[in-house]
Formats: structure tokens, sequence, C-alpha cells
């Protein structure tokens, strides 16, 4: 899945000395991170280490006080029109799915196309089609989520995201609030995904998938990057203790 391309292109993320507070806690501090074209990237770190926080910067989920962030070479700003851009080549899954709980599967997935991107409503079903056949729940479309399994709805929120033709995919820890056999299959869509070149961030504590997937793993600890690497280097050698801590914890 490597590509030389990589090394050459603009970066699809460049966060650069971002701080952030809520009130007077420091949430973020001076982090920097480069997020390659078509790279695959794991966050992972305690709870209230900054994961989310760190990722919902990335599309203006939340604001910061200081650094600059650019996305797809476009610095983020204050400005609705610049927020609006950036969020529809950024595409976000959340741990709790967020479907629209009054709107079948198939509207989910083509609300925003027709609303924001105005699409004509054929097309954007038959987009919506083609990614829920993707995901492998086609059959489902004219469902409602409380209808579909918690692997199915985070299946089908996926290919809401994925509607939107964003070019870089977030993703908070998208199996934690599944039952233990379905994760495998919304793991399995990721996987799927990182084959087909996208370029995505992943909060998630799945070492497994983070050994097949990742290029790069991120270890956060009290709102600091603390350590990066391989999964290799990460899994094999951690060097700081904080991460080898952590890595006991979650592996054993
Ligand atoms: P993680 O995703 O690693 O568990 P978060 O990014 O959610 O961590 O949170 C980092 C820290 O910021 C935590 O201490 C959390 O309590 C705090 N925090 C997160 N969101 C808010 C908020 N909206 N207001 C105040 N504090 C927050
Ligand atoms: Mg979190």
């Amino acid at each position: 899945m490597s590509d030389q391309n990589q090394v050459t292109a603009a970066p699809a993320v460049s966060i650069h000395g971002v701080n952030k507070w809520y009130a007077a806690y420091h949430a973020l501090k001076d982090i920097h991170l480069d997020i390659a074209q078509g790279e695959r990237v794991v966050v992972c770190g305690p709870s209230g280490s900054g994961k989310s926080t760190m990722i919902r910067c990335i599309n203006r989920l939340e604001t910061y006080q200081e650094g600059s962030i650019r996305v797809c070479d476009m610095e983020l700003t204050d400005d609705p029109s610049n927020i609006r851009s950036i969020r529809r080549r950024v595409g976000m899954v959340f741990q709790q799915f967020n479907l629209f709980p009054h709107l079948s599967i198939l509207d989910n997935c083509t609300v925003a196309p027709v609303g924001t991107l105005k699409v004509p409503r054929r097309q954007a079903e038959e987009k919506a089609m083609h990614f829920l056949k993707s995901v492998h729940i086609p059959d489902h479309a004219h469902k409602y989520p409380h209808q579909l399994s918690g692997g199915q709805q985070q299946r089908a929120a996926i290919a809401r995201a994925l509607c939107m033709d964003p070019e870089i995919m977030l993703f908070d820890e998208p199996t934690s609030a599944l039952d233990p056999e379905m994760i495998s299959e919304v793991l399995d869509t990721m996987i799927e995904l990182a084959e087909n070149g996208m370029t995505m961030v992943c909060v998630t504590h799945e070492m497994n998938f983070a050994r097949q997937v990742a290029n790069r793993v991120i270890f956060m600890d009290e709102g600091l990057i603390k350590e990066e690497g391989t999964p290799q280097q990460f899994f094999d050698s951690p060097r700081h203790p904080r991460l080898r801590n952590f890595l006991n914890q979650i592996l054993h």
C-alpha cells in the first residue's frame, strides 16, 4: 500500500504547534504532526490524554488557542465557509455512531450530499447504495438505525461519511461501543478502506488493527505526543516508560 508519491505530495494534514485549553486545563500541549496523503495513523493512549480533542481539531469540531492546522493545503480558520469546506473533505466516524434516528439508513447517507452539496437525489441514492454495498449492508438501506445491530450501524456511519467523498477519514474509537462479536466486521470495513488508499487517522486500542494497517502509531499522554513509530518499533521496542506501562495494561 505504500506509494512513492507520498514522499513529495503536500501533507494531507499538518498540525503545527497546537495548544488547547479547556478553561484552565491544558488539554493539548504543543502538538506537531504531519500526516502524508494515503498515510494511516493510529493514535492511542490513556483515557483523558487528549486523543479525541486532537482529532476533533482536524475538522474544527474543537477550536484551539495557539498554533495552526492545514488540511489538504487549506489553513483552518474561523470562517464558516472555510469550516464547511474542511468538513466536506474530512469525514468522521464516532464511537456512538451518531446516525440520525428519524431517518432511514439510505436517507442518513443522502441528507448531506443532497442538502449541502446539492447532488441530485437520484445520484446521491445511487452513490449511497454503492457505499452501503461496500460496507456489506445494502439490504438494510430502508431500515432505521434502531433496527440494526451496533456493528451494522457503525458500518452505516462509515458509508454515510464516504458519501461525501472525503479525502481524509477520522475515526474516534469506532469499535469501543460494540459488543465483541461485532468489532471485527467494523475493523474489516476499515481495513478495506485502508487498502483502497484512504488517508486515515484512527483513535483505537485495537492493536492487531494497528499492526496490520498503520504506517505509524502515536502515543498520547497528558496532552502530549510522547512517542511515535512504525507499529513494529512501537509495540516491540517502546522507549517511554509510560508507553511500556500502557501496552502492558492493554495487551495483558
Ligand atoms: P481522550 O480522548 O484521550 O480520552 P479527550 O480529548 O476527550 O481525551 O480529553 C482530554 C482532556 O480534556 C480530559 O481531561 C477531558 O476531561 C478534558 N475535556 C475534554 N473535553 C472537554 C470539554 N468539553 N470541557 C472541558 N474539559 C474537557
Ligand atoms: Mg476520546
